[in-house]
């Protein structure tokens, strides 16, 4: 059984990367494209975004790999498990696939991203938002909007 403990903890496949991070989730999203597709193996991918220095890795993130414009991707060197995703257009995040989380089953996604390219033969019976093509505009709102959030605690 797992320990009731605050914050985020978990591991690639194979063991040899591990995270941790104090700070929930920003956001936690499904992503029905095709990148996220291929890079996860699975029919739909969701991730969990942080702010961009709330995660530590162990050991540090090394050399992305980058096969779109402004998309930074890394990957376990021992296992291959994507690790991590920074989009320009989403800045000060990492995304975090959902299924290296130890904490998945408390972390419900609350979007779908771009639902034009689900899969048709799959059926998730959520009440999560569901957008189309993009959800940059929504998950930057939701940034600005915890981040305001926090200035304000701080103040
Ligand atoms: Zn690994
Ligand atoms: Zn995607």
């Amino acid at each position: 059984m797992t320990e009731a403990r605050a914050g985020i903890s978990g591991q690639c496949y194979c063991g040899a990367v591990t995270l941790r991070s104090r700070a929930a989730p920003i956001v936690v999203s499904y992503c029905h494209c095709a990148d996220c597709r291929r890079v996860t193996g699975a029919p739909v991918a969701a991730f969990a975004a942080f702010g961009r220095d709330a995660v530590d890795f162990t050991p540090a993130l090394g050399s992305a790999v980058s096969h779109n414009r402004g998309v930074e991707r890394w990957f376990c060197k021992s296992c291959g498990s994507p690790l991590a995703a920074r989009f320009d257009y989403l800045p000060d995040q990492i995304y975090v696939p959902l299924g290296l989380i130890d904490q998945a089953e408390d972390l419900p996604p609350q979007l779908h991203s771009h639902c034009q390219a689900q899969l048709s033969w799959l059926y998730i019976s959520d009440h999560a938002e569901r957008i189309a093509g993009s959800s940059r505009q929504t998950l930057n709102d939701v940034t600005s909007l915890r981040a305001h959030e926090a200035s304000c605690d701080e103040g």
